[in-house]
């Protein structure tokens, strides 16, 4: 999976009083790091904060958007069963006080998404005592001719060959991001102030402090870093490049539409194949 990103590139930031020159890099397996090139040759590295459910979930609108609704499906169901690692793993470190990369080592090993999904019931039946996960199990997809069980209509695209009608790829992609968002809301850190008016967000916590130990392993300072102190290192944060907005404060009893989704998903200069176009514009704009 690669899912380009840009960001302003900090040495010609640095070198050329305020004009903005665009870096480019892909997003693949090498978590939290991404390296980054800009049209002048400058090459860093970005701490990566965007959930990979997050970027499988936005494949997905972009997929739907192209009317590649199949791709989509399987797309919209990675995110879920990604969002489940991410909840699990963040559910661990926040709440059992584990090392992210203790956790991730241990995870690395449990690869069968059945199993995963049964450390996901252990998590949230732990954190909030729906260990039976009914309101992701009660989700009922309808078609013309027939009603399924969203995971019994999942069972039958990936192991019996059915094809997933658009209205089914659409109200599977639309429960599982009211699903998704309203969790990841409403799963706050342990330590948080309930009279906080800002919530703070396990998941959100669990990937600060995973750029964090990772610099911290590699001899880097994290805090510089997040205070753009390092011009070889920048953050990305999610809300930019997705369109779930995860941590944007989100009213979850009045979320976006489906088509909403679709058209921010339209939005994101990523996916039109722009960005090129805009690193080319930077340049002759400073070369005249
Ligand atoms: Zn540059």
């Amino acid at each position: 999976m690669s899912f380009k990103i840009y960001c302003n590139c900090n040495h010609c930031e640095q070198a050329s009083e305020g004009i903005v020159s665009y870096a480019i890099g892909y997003i693949g397996n090498t978590e939290p790091e991404v390296k980054m090139e800009c049209s002048k040759g400058h090459n860093f590295t970005a701490l990566n904060h965007i959930p990979k459910f997050a970027i499988m979930f936005e494949n997905g609108l972009t997929a739907f958007n192209n009317g590649f609704y199949i791709e989509a499906f399987s797309c919209f169901y990675s995110a879920i069963e990604l969002f489940r690692k991410d909840f699990s793993l963040a559910y661990f470190h926040s709440y059992e006080g584990k090392k992210v990369i203790d956790l991730q080592k241990h995870f690395k090993v449990i690869k069968n998404s059945e199993r995963i999904y049964g450390i996901y019931q252990l998590a949230l039946g732990l954190y909030n005592g729906d260990s039976v996960d009914k309101e992701f199990k009660n989700i009922k997809i309808k078609d013309d001719k027939q009603k399924n069980d969203i995971i019994a209509l999942r069972n039958l695209v990936v192991h019996a060959g059915y094809i997933p009608s658009k209205t089914e790829v659409e109200q599977v992609g639309y429960y599982i991001y009211k699903y998704i968002v309203t969790k990841y809301q409403t799963f706050n850190i342990k330590e948080h102030d309930s009279n906080d008016p800002f919530p703070w967000f396990a998941i959100m916590q669990y990937y600060f402090d995973f750029s964090a130990e990772h610099c911290e392993e590699n001899g880097e300072n994290f805090k510089d870093i997040a205070l753009n102190k390092e011009s070889d290192y920048t953050i990305i944060l999610s809300d930019t490049y997705t369109s779930l907005q995860l941590n944007s404060v989100t009213d979850i009893k009045n979320l976006p539409t489906f088509n909403d989704l679709l058209t921010l998903n339209k939005g994101h200069n990523i996916n039109k194949d722009g960005i090129e176009k805009i690193v080319n514009e930077t340049d002759t704009l400073k070369n005249t």
